[in-house]
């Protein structure tokens, strides 16, 4: 066996061995090979490049994780000091180390009042399965071993692994996984598709009350929780219109039902503050963290458990039989204490808040008249913009009634964006995402916003 030290190939031998040897996440592998994977080799700020010396403006960070952009030796310089000291040493059986006693104690910190107590892991599912363990695990502790149902929304995404599938609302993941009766769905909160015969506020109230009648249907003391992300991310960008989630929480306040805040999107300065939790008014008992943690650059995630949850688990759970190799691993938690420094240090989380992100907000909307947009959806720095057949009668491609298949026209403008424009978007079904690095200028903002109208311009011209 011969191994690379230089990765001196050319862009047809990478696509081949990729071809040959590796099966990619969320990927149509026949599709994927007829077309040639794009071979990413290094990034800067807010760009990447790839293997053909494109240059492409990252309007995803990623997958909404590089917060503070790409390239930041600072990130580089902790990993390096922590490998050196002490690269690995577990949490389990009564050991610790000072990486991730810090981070626990800064989490505390800057986390909504209450949330005292870190759970760490790798990944946002593996959070949100440690999230099941743990209010599994609390309901028996109280003496309502019955209190199993966790109900959350369509179309929401909390992970892939089995628990964080049946956990999210995708409907394509559950086909290929089996659904388990202690997770139940509601709607979620869509005004533009579901309410837009109404005003907002009245359809907040209507959309929160499925979780009552849900609720009621299952037998409140049968649901354990609700979970939930202060912004639906990887299911549209669906922002809650106002009074939303205050009128959730009087309903799980009503039956007791704990209440997740899913912050693996909206934490770490995405919304305009540390956490969406902030920016909606929410006190959740639980609140699973990852992607801008550490901006992407090293796998983690955490837990941040409420007192009142944690003294009951503390007093009564005796040992609480979970965990993973690398929970709390040094070196993810040192370079996750250096990011939190920089987006602290550098007032990051305060500029998406008041320059940055209402700025964004007013140049994506200024997008709402042309002939495809139907909704531009913007808080902080993430934001969606509708594509839609008919904005009068806000008709979605792939509605019945539509004369185009469901997802066609996002993942044409997509194409467009990324081939011809230079600019990395996402679609989800044909809402075109964004949510760059928070470090992005008014300038590259403006830059982002050319490259995108180019790419609604040559979608209309496709569409004829
Ligand atoms: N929760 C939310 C809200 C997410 O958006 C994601 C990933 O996009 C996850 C959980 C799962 O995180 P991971 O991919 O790190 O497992």
């Amino acid at each position: 066996m011969t191994i690379l030290s230089r990765f001196n190939r050319t862009t047809a031998d990478w696509q081949r061995l990729d071809a040959a040897h590796h099966l990619e996440p969320f990927t149509d592998y026949k599709e994927l090979h007829a077309e040639g994977v794009r071979v990413v080799t290094r990034a800067e700020g807010v760009w990447i490049e790839d293997s053909e010396g494109q240059r492409i403006l990252d309007g995803m960070a990623g997958l909404w994780c590089v917060n503070v952009g790409y390239g930041r030796r600072e990130l580089v310089e902790a990993a390096t000091a922590q490998m050196t000291q002490l690269p690995y040493y577990n949490t389990f059986f009564k050991s610790t180390h000072m990486p991730a006693v810090e981070l626990a104690r800064v989490l505390a910190d800057i986390t909504p009042e209450g949330l005292n107590h870190a759970f760490f892991n790798s990944s946002g599912s593996e959070a949100n399965d440690t999230v099941c363990r743990m209010i599994w695990h609390y309901w028996d502790c109280m003496g309502k071993p019955w209190r199993k149902t966790i109900i959350s929304r369509t179309n929401g995404y909390h992970g892939s692994t089995v628990a964080a599938t049946n956990l999210g609302g995708m409907r394509m993941m559950h086909k290929q996984n089996r659904v388990w009766p202690e997770f139940q769905h509601i709607e979620q909160p869509y005004w533009y598709h579901l309410g837009h015969d109404m005003e907002p506020e009245a359809f907040a109230l209507k959309a929160a009350g499925w979780l009552e009648e849900k609720i009621l249907e299952v037998g409140p003391d049968n649901v354990a929780a609700f979970i939930a992300e202060p912004i639906q991310g990887a299911g549209g960008v669906i922002v809650p219109p106002p009074g939303y989630w205050a009128e959730i929480q009087r309903i799980c306040h009503k039956y007791g039902v704990l209440l997740v805040a899913d912050e693996v999107i909206c934490g770490f300065g995405r919304t305009g503050n540390w956490f969406g939790s902030d920016t909606f008014g929410i006190a959740p008992d639980l609140m699973p963290m990852a992607k801008g943690m550490t901006s992407g650059y090293i796998p983690l995630s955490a837990v941040m458990v409420h007192d009142r949850v944690a003294e009951v688990l503390i007093d009564k759970g005796g040992e609480f039989f979970h965990g993973f190799t690398y929970s709390g691993h040094p070196v993810a938690c040192a370079v996750a204490l250096e990011n939190i420094r920089i987006l602290n240090d550098e007032g990051i989380v305060q500029q998406v808040g008041s320059d940055t992100g209402p700025y964004f907000e007013q140049s994506l909307k200024a997008l709402a008249d042309h002939p495809l947009v139907g909704e531009v959806r913007a808080v902080g720095l993430v934001g969606a913009v509708e594509l839609v057949e008919d904005k009068a009668r806000h008709l979605l491609f792939g509605d019945p009634g539509s004369s185009h298949k469901m997802g066609r026209v996002g993942f044409m403008c997509r194409d467009h964006a990324v081939k011809d424009c230079g600019l990395m978007v996402r679609a989800v079904r044909d809402a075109m995402i964004f949510s760059p690095p928070l470090v992005i200028t008014r300038a590259e903002i403006d830059d982002m916003m050319s490259r995108f109208k180019q790419a609604l311009d040559l979608t209309a011209a496709d569409l004829g």
